[in-house]
């Protein structure tokens, strides 16, 4: 069997692997200046032109159907689905372009989530450019593209995430130390989000990712939720046991919703639990309510 093993061009791909190629591939290959990878020994999807379901390539939620050692865009060869969400799904990739491993965010095939994902999308570049020396601790965007009508984002691939690593800690909860290290990066991140007046909206342990170069170094993920503070567009925002009281009560909200989740971060990495582990939304509030009690009769 014959790889592809540098750049190559689509008729030159055509010429020597159409047998390797779909009947889809061998139309849809001819748009591709560059060609790096051809996921030759993976079960493909037989794209149908003109066919249901984006041709066959999407599941009934418009969610792009991944295969394992395919490529996407002829150049990123699927490795593992490392995160799902509403939004679509993670998956890390080898680029043979660059022989770098990367993350690829697959947006689902919806005009919803296309919608909100372009609001990340200039999110990330903003971040991006005002962080040149990548000195925020903000996920990096590489680049965007269009693969099979979905929207993909690749970036630098991170860690684990910091709720892995409680976990992994059997719930102890860390050192001081650890604590005021990531603690640090967080505010730093916090800061150029102030400065460009962003909210993230959905900070909470499961997005900040260790960031593999560096010893204890972190970088927050998830814009998807984002805005600009003039910008906002959504009432019910945050994941529950994050989520601050103004958000709850459906109050006007700002960057500060941000610096509440990170209090709720703070503690539990502490202890190793949620602060405020509502159930539900009236749960939630009773239980930031319940600490504050407690402050109350202390302070007295
Ligand atoms: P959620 O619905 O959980 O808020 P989301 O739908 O907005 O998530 P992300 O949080 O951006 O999507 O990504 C989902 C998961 O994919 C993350 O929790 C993380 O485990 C993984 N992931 C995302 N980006 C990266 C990355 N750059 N490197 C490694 N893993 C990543």
């Amino acid at each position: 069997m014959h790889y592809v093993t540098k750049q190559t061009s689509s008729e030159i791909a055509l010429n020597h692997f159409r047998s390797c190629l779909t009947e889809y591939e061998q139309e849809e290959i001819i748009d591709y200046t560059e060609v790096w990878f051809l996921g030759q020994d993976s079960e493909k999807v037989e794209g149908i032109p003109g066919g249901g379901h984006n041709c066959g390539y999407d599941d009934d939620h418009g969610s792009y159907f991944k295969v394992l050692h395919d490529h996407i865009a002829y150049r990123f060869e699927v490795l593992e689905v490392i995160g799902k969400g509403s939004f679509g799904q993670v998956v890390k990739c080898l680029d043979h372009k660059t022989n770098e491993l990367v993350a690829i965010k697959i947006i689902r095939n919806k005009k919803r989530f296309h919608h909100q994902a372009l609001v990340e999308l200039k999110i990330l570049d903003a971040l991006r450019r005002n962080d040149k020396e990548n000195a925020y601790n903000v996920i990096h965007m590489k680049d965007y593209f269009y693969f099979r009508n979905h929207l993909c984002i690749s970036f630098e691939l991170l860690g684990l995430n910091l709720y892995e690593l409680i976990k992994k800690n059997n719930f102890q909860g860390f050192s001081m130390a650890l604590i005021r290290r990531f603690t640090y990066a967080i505010l730093k991140c916090l800061q150029l989000l102030h400065r460009e007046k962003i909210i993230h909206c959905d900070l909470k342990p499961e997005n900040i990712l260790l960031f593999q170069k560096g010893q204890g170094t972190i970088k927050v993920i998830d814009f998807g939720s984002s805005c600009y503070e003039h910008q906002r567009v959504y009432t019910y925002i945050q994941s529950r046991f994050y989520r601050s009281p103004e958000v709850i009560l459906g109050h006007p909200y700002g960057m500060a919703i941000d610096m509440w989740s990170l209090g709720c971060i703070l503690a539990e990495l502490y202890s190793g639990y949620p602060l405020f582990p509502g159930e539900n939304e009236g749960e939630q509030l009773a239980c930031i309510m319940e600490v504050r009690n407690v402050y109350c009769t202390f302070s007295r």
